[in-house]
């Protein structure tokens, strides 16, 4: 158990003796034992003992004491004004925080101030601004297996909230796979885990939350959820779904703590209610109201590897930039709203053509049309992160600079509405009539917030003249009451003839009338001494005094006033929840299909043409065709980018790419992934055109994937991905295999390359772009019916290699290893003898050569082997030539380039 957590050890033991405030602190951290608790003593958070030394360490605050008649105590505080960053650091160091505020002002009752734990900080439940990331989702995921929770097919079902914007999203799968790949597609900070819970599907980097077991209860979790919707058990598939789903909204309510959230402190009564934390109707979050639940086959299908592989979200240092992903080449957004949105986009491709079309339509639109696209741009950048803000007004925790932006948010949208009055597009069309005003809480704000209002909601200033009689009556006494005091001055000068004669204020002694030493003769009978000064004497009058009252009181009772309205408005503004959620996804969407159009335009994407499959015109299959296709980041990274082509359909579906090292391969394939990507999210793609039929899944073992650090050779990774895709692709699958079989010998590699390649081409049907190293394997592609070959083609001028780029069809006629070698400042004799070995197995080899045989020859003996055994004696022994074929001499370095050669040559003279 970390000492940072829980009750600590040296209070526990005499836990009854304690001081009542160490005491309170004691009994949180028994509470809240999951976390670190901070303890509010005035304007700091503390911390004692073990979480004390832990703290003082991570975040560099010093480590002192406090000491009562039981002991002495570590301690560590971190002042409250600017306790995110701190709060942040512990997130950052895997721990979650509950934070315990006093929750009455000191003095209001006898004893100890009462303390109670208002929220509870989790990375899955942030909603403070400044620990969330705008332009992205922070989800908290749930998840749940069902009734039938022993059985081997259980259901598993899988929650996601983000509880700073309300999404809200549930699927289930019986297939663990299908279960962990929405995890990586959504990546979610944190996960809640029932009992029996698979957590072993949930990534690293996800905190692992276990939770109250009876949460997940399936009539506890189905009332939880009857509390938010009507009707569960129609929104939701299964058992395992409600069960997910419920625990989950109970998770959300407990970490939003015990006490109300208002920033004036509950009474302790109130804070009471906090042991019922899970039932407590006090802590229903308003602003969750919708929950979508979906099917993992509603979209095509990304896993993590190729979610990586695509560079989708995060970049691949290959390219040396943070910025080389596609979210980075296409995001445009003006807005948060927006920036999520196309996230979630990029996440979750389409399939249903229609569904493509209707975004592709509205990308074509705002293509064409300019200056509504630029406009539109300028008016959304106004737009305010209104999910989060209504989360945040709903949850009581707005301010009435809040209410203003969202105010001002509501005032665009008429501007922006009309930008899309003529439009001819449907899903425009649409979303121009979803673009509610909402005029009605403009008003509202606009009549009862001052236009710059201050942070602080309880210390007046914030409601405007003329919204409330009483607040106006209040204010008018107190203005007065200070325009009688203003004039006091002049008065009493006049009455008393001292000239010098000054009113002023202090905030000890309030109003009084100070007069100087020589003057104090002339001072009427009814000044009565407050203060003497060296100089001077400070009266007051009791005139004077009623006024001060007067004036007090009423500015007192009107901050109070003030507060209430505003809280007033606040909740009348939360009431309309629903209204600004669908006015926040309406913007949203319209931001991410402005930011789409923008980045076509900007970089000259094409519309691609999405056809049923079953309806194309050759025939009744799969279409992918690219005409002047190109890498969407790897164009951006650098000066020029070579188009080209590429042509699938149902018979001609598996292409074997070779050519050299550095020559365009991987570059190749994954543009074509990324086409097909795009073309499904609606967007337009870096092609001068492109048809295609959408696909389900999107497989890649693409490059150096290792996982040395998860304690798994690179061999074993590879296989483990290449087992998932041969088992579960099928025709509607994408298949991108990037030199498969590198990682053990060549022969042996070979033959898996040829297996898998077979495999694919027989039974599976996926459309397949596999690049190889293996050369062998272009012939094997002759035999394939629907196979073809593709290759780079490189020119070899003065000796040296050029590389173009450029896809042609056929077979690479070398792998120029060896030319590679030389432009690496290899040895210019070790080369010449390359070329010698390379010149002798070429003359040794023919088509259809033994690798071929040998992987069609026996289906029991591992196919080297076979090699080997076929072997016939020649100038170089064929296992030599074999070896010698199937290097790549460009993945060589220079030493391990001579190495080989050294062993090839000791063999050869054997
Ligand atoms: P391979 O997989 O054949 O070894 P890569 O696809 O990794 O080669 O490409 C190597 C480098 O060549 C890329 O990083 C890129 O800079 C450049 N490159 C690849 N394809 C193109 C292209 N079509 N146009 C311009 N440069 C390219
Ligand atoms: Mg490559």
């Amino acid at each position: 158990m970390d000492p940072a957590l829980g009750p600590p050890e040296a209070m526990a033991e005499k836990r009854d003796e304690l001081t009542p405030m160490m005491r309170q602190y004691h009994d949180l951290c028994a509470r809240y034992d999951d976390a670190i608790v901070l303890f509010q003593v005035g304007d700091f958070y503390e911390t004692f003992c073990g979480a004390a030394e832990r703290s003082a360490r991570l975040l560099e605050v010093a480590l002192t004491s406090r000491e009562d008649s039981t002991g002495e105590y570590p301690m560590a505080g971190i002042p409250i004004d600017n306790a995110e960053s701190y709060i942040e650091e512990l997130l950052e160091a895997g721990y979650r925080v509950a934070v315990a505020d006093q929750v009455e002002e000191p003095g209001e009752s006898s004893g100890v101030v009462e303390r109670a734990v208002t929220r509870v900080i989790t990375p899955g439940t942030l909603t403070e601004d400044e620990l969330l990331a705008g332009d992205d989702n922070n989800f908290v995921a749930a998840v749940a297996r069902g009734e039938d929770a022993g059985s081997e097919r259980g259901e598993i079902a899988l929650a996601l909230l983000d509880v700073s914007t309300g999404d809200f999203l549930a699927t289930s799968s019986s297939s663990r796979e299908a279960i962990a790949d929405e995890v990586s597609r959504f990546d979610p900070a944190e996960a809640v885990v029932g009992p029996d819970a698979p957590a072993d599907l949930l990534p690293e980097n996800c905190m692992v939350t276990p939770y109250d077991e009876t949460a997940f209860d399936r009539d506890r979790a189905g009332a939880k959820l009857s509390a938010y919707f009507r009707n569960p058990d129609a929104l939701l598939a299964s058992d395992a779904e409600i069960r997910a789903c419920g625990a989950l909204l109970s998770y959300a309510e407990y970490v939003r703590g015990g006490a109300h959230e208002g920033e004036r402190g509950e009474t302790a009564d109130e804070a009471e209610t906090e042991d019922d934390a899970l039932d407590d109707e006090d802590h229903h979050l308003e602003y969750l109201t919708h929950l979508t639940r979906y099917d993992p086959r509603e979209y095509l299908l990304l896993d993590a590897v190729a979610l990586r592989s695509l560079e989708l979200f995060e970049p691949r240092t290959v390219h040396g930039r943070d910025d080389a992903t596609l979210v980075g080449v296409l995001d445009e957004t003006a807005s948060a709203l927006g920036g999520r949105k196309l996230r979630d986009w990029l996440r979750r491709p389409l399939l249903e053509p229609d569904r493509i079309e209707a975004r592709l339509d509205a990308v074509e639109e705002l293509t064409g049309a300019v200056r509504t696209r630029e406009r539109l741009h300028d008016l959304l950048r106004d737009v305010y992160d209104l999910e989060r803000l209504i989360g945040r007004i709903s949850r009581e925790r707005a301010n009435a600079r809040d209410l203003r932006s969202l105010r001002d948010t509501l005032a665009v949208v008429p501007e922006v509405r009309d930008e899309l009055a003529d439009t001819d597009c449907d899903r425009l069309r649409r979303l121009h009539d979803a673009l509610d005003p909402l005029a009605d809480v403009r008003e509202l704000i606009d009549d009862a917030i001052v236009s710059d209002p201050p942070i602080e909601i309880t210390e007046g200033g914030v409601i405007a003249e003329g919204y409330d009689a009483d607040l106006d009556d209040l204010r008018g006494t107190a203005r007065d009451g200070k325009q009688w005091i203003d004039d006091l001055e002049e008065r009493e000068r006049e009455r008393t003839g001292i000239d010098s004669l000054k009113v002023g204020y202090n905030s000890v002694h309030g109003y009084y009338i100070e007069v100087t030493n020589p003057n104090l003769e002339s001072v009427p009978e009814n000044y009565q001494r407050r203060q003497t000064l060296k100089n001077s004497e400070r009266f007051v009058t009791p005139e004077l005094k009623e006024r001060e009252d007067e004036i007090v009181g009423a500015e007192e009772r009107a901050d109070e006033r003030e507060y209430e309205l505003f809280c007033e408005v606040r909740r009348e503004v939360a009431a309309e929840v629903e209204r600004v959620q669908g006015l926040a996804e309406a913007l949203a969407a319209l931001d991410a299909l402005v930011s789409l159009a923008t980045a076509a335009a900007q970089y000259d994407y094409c519309r691609p043409e999405i056809e049923e499959r079953g309806s194309g015109a050759d025939g009744d299959g799969r279409v992918l065709e690219i005409e002047g296709g190109r890498h969407p980041v790897v164009e951006r990274t650098q000066e020029s980018f070579v188009p080209n082509d590429a042509r699938v359909t149902d018979d001609r579906r598996l292409a074997v790419i070779t050519g050299p090292n550095m020559s365009g391969k991987s570059t190749y394939m994954r543009q074509v992934a990324q086409i097909v990507l795009l073309a499904q999210v609606g967007s337009f793609v870096p092609a001068s055109a492109a048809r295609l039929t959408p696909v389900d899944r999107i497989f890649t073992r693409v490059g150096a994937s290792d996982d040395i650090a998860g304690g798994r050779s690179t061999f074993m990774v590879e296989m483990d991905e290449l087992a998932t895709i041969l088992r579960e692709a099928d025709e509607n699958s994408l298949v991108l295999l990037d030199e498969v079989g590198r990682g053990t010998s060549t022969a042996d590699g070979m033959a898996i390359a040829q297996a898998i390649t077979e495999h694919l081409h027989d039974r599976v049907g996926a459309t397949t772009l596999f690049a190889t190293h293996h050369h062998p394997l272009t012939e094997l592609a002759d035999d394939l019916a629907a196979a073809f070959t593709l290759h780079f083609e490189v020119e070899q001028v003065d000796g040296e290699v050029v590389f173009h780029h450029e896809i042609a069809p056929g077979a690479a006629t070398g792998s120029y290893g060896v030319e590679v070698a030389t432009a690496a400042g290899v040895p210019e004799s070790v080369v010449d003898r390359a070329r010698d070995l390379v010149a002798a197995a070429d003359a040794d080899t023919e088509p259809g050569d033994e690798a071929t045989d040998a992987a069609t020859a026996s289906s029991d003996a591992p196919a080297a082997e076979t090699a080997a055994a076929t072997a016939d004696g020649g100038d170089v022994p064929t296992d030599v030539a074999t070896e010698l074929r199937a290097l790549d001499l460009a993945h060589l370095t220079p030493v391990e380039a001579l190495t080989e050669l050294d062993r090839l040559k000791r063999l050869l003279e054997e």
